[in-house]
């Protein structure tokens, strides 16, 4: 899986070997030397600015500030695009820096190797453990983790809105019905929920009844009413039983935050605030809170 291995000599600036798979452009490989291998590389690279940025940063200064500052290995994962069929392939590049005791030159060996096939496999099973295994929803911590990032990264600017959902009575269910009937009413909810938002959007089942949505960028404080409402409706559930359909429904609590002004937990608590509110009123219905509450 090694599409190319190098081993220089920082100190004497000189490529000692070079060994290219047939992955390896034989064109760039032909015109390999220690002071263009960087716009040779780049060339490789042209695709993905991120690992182009890395590679400009690996001057000969920083290999051997790095080597006397006892960092010794470094690893960096990309794609690569493949110009010919556009086909997409996860790269790693690892160089390691040893010193030649007999010369005291530094010298960074490098290892350009293909590791698709296992990223695309630690993906999956990722993908796997992350599920609630009830609904295929991501289960608690997972939804916890992937709504902080996205409001401490990505999210920063924007408009978003936390919801918190819980079925009405759902205890009264299990009691009457059955953890058959209950477990059904909450794997439909799920359904519902997947078709309802964006596939862009995190939905998580928090545990029991209650699962949790963040919308991310939802516009305006209407689009978020509308949603709200066309979400109670259609959380209006019917689940088929021995006795006839049986209806269910949910009380909904919603958060918003604009810019980062709200954290996780501050939007977690008031969408939970504002759950309990319309258990309290009534239930099947929801409740925003803006930014005067
Ligand atoms: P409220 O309207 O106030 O939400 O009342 P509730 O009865 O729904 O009360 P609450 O949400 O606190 O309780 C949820 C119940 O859901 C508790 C538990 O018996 C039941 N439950 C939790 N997980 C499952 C599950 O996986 N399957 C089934 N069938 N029941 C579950
Ligand atoms: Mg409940």
């Amino acid at each position: 899986d090694t599409i190319a291995a190098i081993m220089m000599n920082l100190d004497q600036r000189k490529i000692e070997k070079f060994r290219g798979s047939e992955l390896f452009p034989k064109e760039l490989e032909s015109k390999l030397t220690y002071d263009n291998l960087r716009e040779v590389l780049m060339e490789y690279l042209n695709d993905d600015e991120e690992a182009l940025d890395y590679a400009q940063s690996m001057s000969t200064k920083v290999l051997k500030n790095c080597y006397e500052n006892n960092k010794k290995s470094m690893h960096y994962e990309f794609i690569k695009i493949w110009h010919d069929s556009g086909k997409k392939q996860w790269i790693e590049l690892e160089l390691f820096l040893r010193k030649r005791p007999e010369t005291g030159d530094v010298i960074a060996i490098g290892y350009l190797k293909d590791i698709d096939e296992r990223v695309r496999e630690k993906a999956r099973l990722e993908e796997m453990t992350h599920q609630d295994q009830m609904t295929g929803l991501y289960h608690h911590e997972y939804t916890m983790n992937a709504i902080k990032n996205y409001l401490r990264g990505e999210g920063r600017e924007g408009i978003h809105a936390l919801m918190m959902i819980d079925l009405d009575d759902f205890k009264k269910i299990n009691d009457t019905y059955g953890h058959i009937i209950g477990d059904k009413v909450i794997v439909e909810m799920a359904k519902r929920l997947k078709i309802l938002f964006r596939k862009t959007d995190i939905i998580g089942r928090f545990g029991g009844d209650e699962f949790v949505v963040l919308m991310k960028n939802v516009g305006t404080m209407e689009r978020i009413e509308m949603k709200a409402e066309q979400l109670r409706e259609q959380l209006l559930l019917e689940v088929e039983s021995d006795e006839g359909p049986l209806r269910f429904t949910s009380c909904i609590g919603i958060s918003i935050c604009e810019d980062a002004d709200k954290t996780y937990r501050e939007m977690i608590e008031e969408a939970d605030r504002e759950m309990y509110k319309m258990k309290k009123s009534g239930k099947n219905n929801y409740s925003i809170c803006g930014k005067d509450c």
